[in-house]
């Protein structure tokens, strides 16, 4: 079975004991591919020391709105100077991970807005795709994404919205990331969306070091898990081989990021 995991933070902290060990278990575990979702500024350095460490890493740039605290609006020239430096970059494939986070109590949504539609036009600029990271906010997304369009699309990170978001996505050029949260017992909505979605549509990720699937003890997510979510979700959920289910995966994100 060959995996790519769309979305993971193996930059963080929580790898730095056993990184490439991680790695190669996953790589031998058939993970072909590692996209390394950005948070924010002063991560980025860490995050592209990674990426360039190894082939298979693929890279983002981009600021998170769970680290809104964080984030100044300079760092969006930064930004651009970062899109610059690396538009060449053979393994930057993404602007993210971005976004709108309405479940943060006590945030300023109209920042979050801001830096979000500002880093859209970002991607359009660069013609990069965008990870969009959105809870409890699908309709403010979708109604900026109609408002600046994405000619390359991009991926809805751990996608929990409802069936008729999932067709706005799908129409505005979006992928649904799906990982591990439908493994929980009050994950009902999710585990009765996915199997009426098309297969054209999804695309495998785990967001290690967090979002650990039920079936996995420890506390640290790690894209070694990614062929059990695979096998899991294919026979339990979808009832299609699991080969089937990476096949398309797969596929679906090596043409949205424009991999041979
Ligand atoms: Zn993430």
């Amino acid at each position: 079975m060959r995996l790519i995991d769309s979305h993971c933070h193996l930059d963080f902290p929580d790898f730095d004991a056993d990184r490439n060990e991680v790695l190669n278990s996953a790589r031998a575990a058939g993970v072909q591919g590692f996209v390394l979702a950005a948070i924010g500024r002063k991560h980025w350095p860490r995050l592209w020391r990674v990426v360039e460490q190894h082939q298979d890493c693929y890279g983002t740039l981009g600021l998170h709105p769970y680290f809104l605290a964080d984030h100044q609006p300079d760092d969006l020239h930064s930004l651009r100077q970062q899109l610059q430096l690396y538009r060449q970059h053979p393994r930057l494939c993404a602007i993210g991970e971005i976004g709108l986070d309405w479940q943060l109590a006590d945030t300023d949504r109209k920042l979050q807005q801001f830096y979000f539609e500002e880093q859209l036009k970002l991607a359009q600029e660069f013609s990069l795709p965008a990870i969009l990271h959105v809870r409890k906010a699908h309709a403010d997304a979708i109604a900026a994404l109609k408002r600046i369009p994405l000619a390359r699309g991009g991926i809805i990170h751990a996608f929990n919205g409802s069936y008729e978001q999932a067709q706005e996505y799908h129409k505005l050029g979006f992928l649904l990331g799906i990982g591990g949260a439908y493994s929980w017992p009050n994950a009902r909505k999710l585990r009765s969306l996915l199997p009426r979605l098309p297969l054209e549509l999804l695309v495998l990720e785990t967001d290690s070091p967090d979002m650990a699937p039920a079936f996995v003890t420890s506390q640290r997510n790690s894209p070694e898990h990614l062929p059990q979510l695979c096998r899991l979700l294919a026979s339990q959920l979808l009832n299609i081989p699991p080969e089937q289910l990476a096949h398309h995966t797969s596929t679906n994100l090596r043409r949205l990021f424009g991999w041979a």
